[in-house]
């Protein structure tokens, strides 16, 4: 099992096994939203699904401890089968669940780039794991690069690849009748996001989604995020101004010199540490991932 040192040196339990044995534990809540979608929380990254006439479409599997209790949470809803499953992003804690949601009938759609990292052995140093290359059942098998068009459940969903931000195979899905907007990873609400730098990530790529994020919404618009509640325009400005303040901090402190020790001491996101501090990333580790990007 993999550790991470902390910033007191102490050791603790990596962020992957943390994740895992938070689901095994975690009932899944469900929190219905508009027109046929809903929200299960409780398995990793949120899980979106929609209903209707056609099956269900899934937005990201969680992870597969789960299966149990996302599958009775699926049939509570309505008892119909998952025929779609859309996933945001290449991360564990979004397609530990593909095998086995493909198993009982989806087909698998995702960004190219979230293929080919679930297609082979990906380290991710963040995290201090390697993952093993997922089963054939896990993967994708309509991908594409920039632009993807579902039409489901009397629901016209689009997809729309964000470029290089919290991963490099990150999209957003939009349903169109609804104005539920899901961005993936791009936004964690409430709480400091991971950047993974291993596999394209950077500050600066989560903060150009959040401004792309921000430009296609309005004050009615119901907006998902990867980790965290749904939320509205409010919350996702005041994630963009954490993540460009903060960014403008750290990089104010390494053009002075500052070393990374002497930057996480500086303190560059003491304004944000009480709300946003509280879950996975330490102020510590939210320093040092924007320190990298700088
Ligand atoms: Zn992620």
């Amino acid at each position: 099992m993999s550790t991470i040192a902390v910033k007191d040196g102490t050791q603790k339990k990596g962020i992957v096994p943390t994740m895992i044995d938070a689901a095994a534990q975690a009932k899944i809540e469900i929190h219905p939203l508009r027109r046929g979608i809903s929200l299960l929380e409780g398995s990793g990254g949120n899980i979106v699904v929609l209903t209707g006439r056609d099956g269900k479409l899934l937005i990201d599997s969680g992870f597969s401890v789960s299966k149990a209790r996302i599958r009775d949470a699926l049939n509570n809803l309505r008892a119909d089968a998952i025929t779609q499953l859309i996933n945001t992003h290449w991360h564990v804690d979004h397609t530990d669940g593909n095998a086995w949601v493909h198993s009982a009938g989806a087909t698998i759609t995702a960004h190219e780039n979230t293929k080919k990292h679930l297609s082979t052995s990906t380290r991710v140093e963040g995290w201090q794991y390697t993952f093993p290359p997922s089963p054939a059942g896990a993967l994708p098998t309509t991908i594409f690069n920039d632009e993807h068009h579902v039409h489901q459940n009397d629901t016209s969903i689009a997809l729309k690849y964000y470029g290089p931000a919290h991963t490099d195979s990150d999209i957003s899905v939009l349903f169109e009748e609804a104005d539920v907007l899901h961005v993936g990873d791009t936004w964690w609400n409430g709480i400091y996001p991971f950047i993974d730098y291993s596999t394209g990530g950077s500050i600066d790529g989560m903060i150009r989604a959040t401004e792309r994020n921000l430009s296609v919404i309005t004050d009615k618009t119901i907006v998902i995020p990867g980790h965290g509640p749904v939320a509205n325009k409010a919350a996702l400005t005041e994630f963009r101004d954490m993540l460009s303040t903060i960014r403008n901090n750290v990089a104010a402190l390494k053009q002075q010199g500052k070393s990374l020790s002497e930057t996480i001491a500086a303190n560059p996101s003491a304004v944000y540490d009480a709300k946003f501090g509280q879950f996975l990333i330490t102020p510590a580790f939210f320093v040092t991932l924007v320190y990298a990007g700088v």
